[in-house]
């Protein structure tokens, strides 16, 4: 397998976990002299970091793979590497299944897997540029990954067969990246990992998010840190004053209660119950003042009945959370809602609940962005787009929240943050000027 020494594409597909994971890769490749290019270019070597956390990922993920093959075929290409999510959970399967791609690779251990990948485009692993990373996002802000694997056993959800057990990045490791990002001019840190509030617990039987985000508070340059995927279940509430003590960290938390019905919340597995979910999201509320709250719900699911749905819809509706996201139940092989419950809602009926609390969050949405005309806040702009700037408030994480639009002749700085004055609003956008 004569490997064509010059250029190399990466296909990210996923999530912002497997974006870093592609962005750590980046960096070991390019420090090879070998010629990265853009997603939209032909490549010799094409590797393909799939997903395969829902059905419709998985189509997405096994399309693309059907693609690169046609362009193989066509002579476009010589190297076809597919790695992530799809690989890990489907290797046999999509080895016997698509035998035109040159290797499978896991995802569970990811240090093993880029060192694999390099091995196969027989390049060289670089021990000095660990935690270096090839950004892909726009270059003011990026994640920050600092667990991987979930050991949480959450019926519907496959992501431990793929990704493994919980595993803390050590604080060190994190620390290093955090500052090497900011060195490249990142301001904002985006926490991520699947569960971010567990960070610490496999390693001293204690969760210490606290620690890592007062730390990372500390780096010079950082003036954004937004912690996402945070886990409502034994919530460890000593990070609450860190988000509130902290300036550069804001007051914006991302907790996904997938539902709020108790015996949903029993058969989803998730060791919490409505009464102490909804006391923690109070008590969140009531001590972090301003703070924006982001969800994530999940309709049809296998034993949700109607009134289960209602009750999800009524809380929705009087808890008001500024941010949400919904997803339809997917019924996920070797999960054990998959194996203990019967898929019996259709996908009709899934999708109309989806866009009856999407319909609900409109109006929420739109409340809370009126409230916020005739206000200040600042902005940080993340492109331009045409005549217009497109920016985000402390409210709002990129690629899943809403933005400020600004309308200007001034010449505005992306990566950049502006004093903005509210004016105007829709349902999920506001309407600003510098
Ligand atoms: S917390 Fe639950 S839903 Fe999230 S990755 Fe872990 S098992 Fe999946």
């Amino acid at each position: 397998m004569k490997v064509k020494k010059n250029t190399v594409k990466i296909i990210t597909l996923g999530c912002s976990k497997n974006l870093v994971d592609s962005e750590h890769l980046f960096a070991m490749i390019a420090s090879n002299d070998l010629k990265i290019v853009r997603e939209n270019e032909k490549a010799d070597n094409v590797i393909i970091n799939t997903c395969g956390f829902i059905e419709s990922a998985k189509e997405e993920s096994i399309n693309t793979i059907l693609s690169a093959v046609k362009e193989k075929e066509k002579g476009n290409l010589k190297n076809l590497f597919v790695a992530g999510c799809l690989s890990e959970r489907y290797m046999k399967d999509l080895e016997k299944e698509i035998p035109e791609v040159d290797k499978y690779f896991g995802a569970t251990d990811k240090k093993k897997t880029i060192r694999d990948i390099l091995k196969s485009l027989e390049i060289d692993y670089k021990k000095s540029l660990v935690g270096e990373r090839v950004i892909s996002t726009p270059s003011h802000f990026a994640y920050l990954k600092i667990s991987e694997g979930c050991d949480n056993p959450c019926s519907f959800c496959a992501i431990p067969i793929m990704r493994g057990g919980h595993k803390s990045k050590p604080l060190k490791d994190i620390l290093h990246e955090a500052e090497l990002l900011s060195e490249k001019g990142v301001k904002e840190l985006i926490i991520i990992g699947q569960d971010t509030t567990y960070w610490g617990f496999d390693n001293t039987g204690k969760r210490n998010l606290a620690k890592v985000l007062d730390e990372l508070s500390k780096i010079k340059g950082i003036e954004w840190i937004r912690l996402m995927y945070a886990y409502p279940s034994r919530f460890p509430s000593d990070i609450i004053e860190v988000i509130r003590e902290k300036d550069n960290i804001t007051k914006y938390l991302d907790i996904p209660i997938q539902h709020i019905s108790d015996k949903v919340l029993k058969s989803m597995r998730r060791g919490i119950t409505k009464k102490v979910l909804t006391d923690l999201l109070e008590k969140i509320r009531k001590e972090i003042p301003g703070i924006a709250l982001r969800t994530t719900l999940i309709t049809g699911y296998p034993n949700e009945t109607e009134k289960e749905f209602l009750e999800m819809l009524k809380f929705l509706k009087e808890f008001k959370f500024e941010r949400l996201g919904v997803f339809t139940y997917s019924n996920e092989d070797d999960t054990t809602a998959a194996k203990e419950l019967k898929d019996i809602i259709p996908q009709k009926e899934k999708f109309a609940r989806q866009q009856i609390l999407l319909e609900a969050q409109r109006k929420i949405s739109l409340e809370k962005n009126t409230a916020l005309t005739g206000k200040k806040m600042k902005v940080l702009i993340d492109r331009k787009d045409g005549n217009y700037y497109a920016g985000r408030t402390y409210m709002d994480a990129p690629e899943v929240d809403q933005e400020v639009i600004i309308d200007t002749k001034k010449k505005l700085e992306t990566g950049n943050f502006y004093e903005t004055l509210i004016y105007d609003c829709e349902d999920f956008d506001l309407f600003g000027e510098v």
